[in-house]
């Protein structure tokens, strides 16, 4: 199968990087300018679609959510207090 050319998330393959292991090895230029090499496999079912930087902001996103959530949800004694009417600011 003929991989050159194609897109696969935010990887464009470039050129056989080789076989190893049985496996065909793609070298992929990622739209963040990172270089991978990847798996054939991988490519086709979708499991590497960055050359990493997509896990590393997803993670970065999920750290934000957190802040936010403890930053912006009171706690369960606040909430009963704004209720009640008796949250002062
Ligand atoms: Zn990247």
């Amino acid at each position: 199968m003929k991989l050159e050319g194609q897109r696969f998330g935010r990887l464009v393959v470039q050129a056989p990087a080789g076989s190893k292991d049985t496996y065909r090895w793609w070298q992929c230029r990622c739209d963040c300018g990172g270089l991978a090499v990847v798996r054939s496999r991988s490519l086709r079912t979708g499991r590497t679609r960055s050359c990493g930087c997509l896990r590393r902001e997803s993670v970065a996103r999920a750290r934000t959510f957190r802040r936010e959530r403890s930053h912006y949800i009171p706690s369960p004694c606040a909430l009963a207090d704004l209720m009640r009417g008796r949250l002062t600011p």
